[in-house]
């Protein structure tokens, strides 16, 4: 589909990494409403060769352990280096609650007024295509718009890691030194996502953090490693005092680098766009499946079937599946 003019000029804005156009087309991009997905898949298509250039940086831990504080401490570095800092969350909304976990609290106050940084706190939940669909692609308008370095952020909880890896170059995890695991909440399956961790918190007690560090360094044998081609790395740091962030700085352009080499970073990215349209492939196909005027004529009586036995689930699947021409 052909841009509408006003998004052209929106376009032409955020390539010129005007914020106002930036916030504007994150917007756009977040919105469920029918319309406004047409015109985000437009200027999606008009910004696509404009983005792929920057580091993609999934960054998790449980809630505590300093996320928001290490990615401050990070991206002010990283602004040191003269890179341009993108930082988005992805918030899979606590369960109990049904509210943010990462908190609506103002974050990372000092970067955010930072010209080159760009903070999006967490976009409304319960939009299609799942956890971290909007993040997605704001991540792509952010890269079209010059960052160098996007972050996404969440936390340690599970189904929103899982999403986060597979929109992420790499992915960092932080771990507190004095807890034990099953207290960090971190399940064997977060930990395979690593391709890094970092024990935060290092200045609180520092023999403590080398213990612990060395302790998961010696545990790494009994992980899936996440690519043949990069083993898992452990780090120290303090988000507090800054020590150690140079080194997960250069500990990321080094796996950048191997990666690269091996052929293996684009080889993932190409994956998680082929994962990621599948994806939309069978949400859309659900959702046109469930508005499908034949399968919801034949479906009240399809469930009292099932609920009464009358017909096994298998035969009536199968005779909404028949039901569903498109
Ligand atoms: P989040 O919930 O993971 O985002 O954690 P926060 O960044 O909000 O940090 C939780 C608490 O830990 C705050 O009081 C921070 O000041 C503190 N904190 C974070 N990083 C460090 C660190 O490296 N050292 C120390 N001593 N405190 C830290």
């Amino acid at each position: 589909m052909a841009l509408e003019p006003d998004d052209e000029v929106l376009a032409t804005a955020l390539l010129a990494r005007q914020r106002r156009a930036l916030a504007k087309a994150i917007t756009l991009v977040e919105s469920s409403r029918p319309d406004h997905r047409l015109r985000a898949q437009s200027l999606l298509d008009r910004l696509l060769p404009h983005t792929g250039k920057a580091l993609r940086i999934g960054i998790s831990g449980v809630p505590g352990v300093g996320k928001s504080t290490f990615i401050e401490a990070f991206g002010m570095y990283l602004l040191a280096q003269g890179l341009r800092v993108a930082v988005l969350a992805v918030d899979p909304s606590s369960p109990l609650t049904g509210g943010s976990i990462l908190g609506d609290k103002t974050r990372m106050e000092r970067l955010s007024q930072q010209e080159n940084a760009y903070i999006r706190p967490s976009p409304a939940r319960g939009a299609l295509g799942g956890v971290g669909h909007q993040s997605r692609e704001a991540m792509l308008v952010c890269e079209a718009a010059g960052f160098d370095v996007i972050i996404v952020e969440t936390v340690g909880v599970g189904q929103s890691e899982t999403a986060v890896a597979s929109m992420c170059d790499v992915f960092l995890l932080l771990q507190l030194p004095n807890a034990g695991d099953e207290l960090q909440g971190i399940k064997k399956g977060i930990l395979e996502l690593a391709d890094i961790v970092v024990y935060n918190k290092a200045d609180l007690d520092p023999r403590a953090t080398a213990v612990a560090a060395g302790q998961m360094k010696a545990a790494l044998h009994m992980l899936r490693p996440a690519s043949p081609h990069w083993q898992m790395q452990v780090l120290q740091a303090s988000a507090s005092t800054g020590e150690g962030i140079p080194e997960v700085w250069a500990m990321l352009q080094s796996y950048r680098d191997t990666m690269q080499q091996a052929g293996a970073f684009d080889e993932r990215r190409k994956h998680q766009a082929e994962a990621w349209m599948w994806h939309l492939v069978e949400a859309g196909l659900q959702e046109r499946f469930r508005s499908h005027a034949a399968v919801r004529a034949a479906l009240p009586q399809a469930l009292q079937q099932v609920a009464d036995g009358h017909a096994s689930p298998a035969t009536v699947a199968t005779l909404l599946l028949d039901a569903f021409r498109p």
